[in-house]
C-alpha cells in the first residue's frame, strides 16, 4: 500500500534554472522500470554508444544499475550543447526518473513519505524557486502513474547489532532533529548537543530494554545534552593529530565532488594523488590541484579562522542539515550497515567539512555565499557517492566519534 505524502514545515523552495550541474558529477541510480526503458531504446545501435555502455552496475550490487559517466564525470547522454540526448532525441517522458523528478525526493518513513529538495542542485541549495508545496501535485501524479513507489520500509538498526521497531527508530530521529533545530541555543551547540545524545545513546546498554523503557532513555538523554557539552565550550582543545588526518581524507573525498572539478585521470594524475596522501599523513606540504574548484593552498592554510561569516553565508549550510534532519533522508538513504547512530555523525560532520572547504575556497579572499552554495551541492552530492556511504567512511565517523574528537572538530572549524 502507498504511503500519503507529507510536506515538512522546513519551507523549502526550488525551481529549475537549467544550469546543466546535475548532469555532470552525479550518479544516477537507475530502477527496473528505466533499465527496461533504456534497453528497448537500443542505443547499443546508435553509432555514439556502439562502444560505449550507457548503464553499469553498482559494485556493492550486481542486480543494481547507473547511468554510465565519461571519464571527466559527465553523464554519458550529456551533449556538447549542455542538453540531454534522450530528452532531445525521445523527448522527456524517455528520460530515466531521476532525471525527471531531481531534486524532488520521496523519503518513505514510518507511516507517511516525505516530499523533500536534494541540495545537490545550486538552486535549491539557494532555496531559490518555488516552495515545495507547488511540486506535490507533479510528485503525486508521478505516484499515481506508478513510476515511483512510497511503499513503506524497514527502518535502520538504532545502533549497530541492535535493531528496533519503526516507532523507536522514528523517536531517536526526531530527538536527533529536535535537538538541531533547538533555537534556544546557536548552531555550533546544537551540533554538538546532536553528537552527544548519539554518543551517549551508543554507549547505553539497551540491548534488554523493552521499547518503552529506550523510549523514555531516548526522552532523558535528550535534556541532559546540553549540560554533559558544556566542556566542548568552557575548555575548548584543538581536535587530535590523528582526528585531523581522518577529517582531511574525508575532506578532499568531498572536495572531488565540487561542482566545478572535472576529474581528468592521467598517470600525471596518478602520481600526483599519491603524492597528496602522503602530504595528508603528515599533514603539511600543498593540498591537491583540484583547480577551478578550489584554488592552490597549503593543509596549514585551512587551520586559520574564519571569523565571523555573514548570515547569507552560514544560511546555505544551516538549510541543508536542517532539511535533511526533518525528513530522515540522511539516516534511510541507502547506506548498508549504517545505524542512526552512524547517520547522525555523518550528518553532523557535514558541517566542519564545510567550513573547511569554505576556508579552501576562499584562500587569499573574503569567503562568499557562491562559494558556500557550491559546498553544499558536494556535500549533498556524498550521500551518493560510494566513499563516502560504505563501511571505510562508517569506520571513519566512529573512530572520530571516539574520544569526542567530531565534538572538538565542530567547534575547531567554527572559528
Ligand atoms: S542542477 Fe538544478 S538548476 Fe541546474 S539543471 Fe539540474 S535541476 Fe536544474
Amino acid at each position: 500500500m502507498s504511503l500519503p505524502i507529507v510536506i515538512l514545515p522546513t519551507a523549502e523552495k526550488w525551481d529549475c534554472h537549467q544550469c546543466g550541474i546535475c548532469c555532470r558529477g552525479s550518479l544516477v541510480p537507475l530502477n527496473d522500470a528505466d533499465v527496461a526503458r533504456l534497453e528497448s531504446q537500443k542505443w547499443n545501435e546508435h553509432p555514439d554508444y556502439r562502444d560505449t555502455p550507457v548503464m553499469v552496475r553498482y559494485p556493492s550490487s550486481k542486480k543494481r544499475f547507473r547511468l554510465a559517466q565519461r571519464i571527466d564525470g559527465s553523464c554519458v547522454f550529456l551533449k556538447d550543447n549542455g542538453l540531454c540526448r534522450i530528452h532531445s532525441d525521445l523527448g522527456y517522458e524517455a528520460k530515466p526518473t531521476i532525471c525527471r523528478v531531481f531534486p524532488l525526493q520521496l523519503i518513505p518513513r514510518d507511516g507517511n513519505a516525505a516530499l523533500t529538495i536534494r541540495r545537490a542542485c545550486p538552486s535549491s541549495a539557494a532555496d531559490k524557486g518555488s516552495p515545495l508545496k507547488e511540486h506535490l501535485p507533479f510528485m503525486q501524479q508521478f505516484v499515481r502513474e506508478g513510476r515511483l513507489t512510497t511503499k513503506r520500509v524497514d527502518p535502520p538498526s538504532l545502533k549497530t547489532g541492535e535493531d528496533r521497531e519503526w516507532k523507536t527508530v522514528a523517536l531517536a530521529l526526531e530527538t536527533a532533529s529536535e535537538l538541531l533545530l533547538d533555537q534556544r541555543f546557536p548552531p555550533v551547540r546544537r551540533l554538538v548537543h546532536t553528537l552527544q545524545f548519539a554518543s551517549l545513546l551508543s554507549k547505553a546498554k539497551t540491548k534488554r530494554m523493552d521499547d518503552k523503557k529506550l523510549g523514555d532513555l531516548i526522552s532523558t538523554l535528550a535534556e541532559i545534552v546540553p549540560e554533559e557539552s558544556k566542556p566542548f565550550f568552557s575548555d575548548r582543545q584543538p581536535p587530535g593529530a590523528y582526528a585531523k588526518l581522518l577529517f582531511r581524507s574525508i575532506g578532499i573525498e568531498y572536495a572531488r565532488l565540487h561542482p566545478q572539478f572535472r576529474a581528468v585521470p592521467s598517470w600525471s594524475h596518478r602520481v600526483e594523488l599519491g603524492r597528496t596522501w602522503f602530504r595528508l599523513v603528515l599533514g603539511r606540504g600543498r593540498l591537491p590541484d583540484v583547480r577551478p574548484a578550489f584554488p592552490l593552498a597549503k593543509w596549514n592554510d585551512l587551520e586559520e579562522p574564519l571569523g565571523q561569516l555573514a548570515p547569507s553565508i552560514d544560511y546555505p549550510l544551516a538549510r541543508l542539515i536542517e532539511a535533511s534532519s526533518a525528513s530522515y533522508i540522511y539516516a534511510l538513504a541507502d547506506r548498508r550497515g549504517w545505524s542512526v547512530v552512524d547517520s547522525i555523525r555523518g550528518l553532523v560532520a557535514t558541517f566542519p567539512i564545510g567550513l573547511w572547504l569554505l576556508r579552501w575556497a576562499s584562500i587569499g579572499r573574503e569567503p562568499t555565499t557562491e562559494d558556500m552554495i557550491q559546498i553544499v551541492v558536494a556535500l549533498d552530492r556524498g550521500q551518493g557517492f560510494a566513499p563516502l556511504t560504505g563501511q571505510l567512511q562508517r569506520l571513519r565517523l566512529h573512530l572520530l566519534a571516539n574520544n569526542n574528537e567530531l565534538e572538538r572538530l565542530i567547534v575547531w572549524y567554527a572559528r
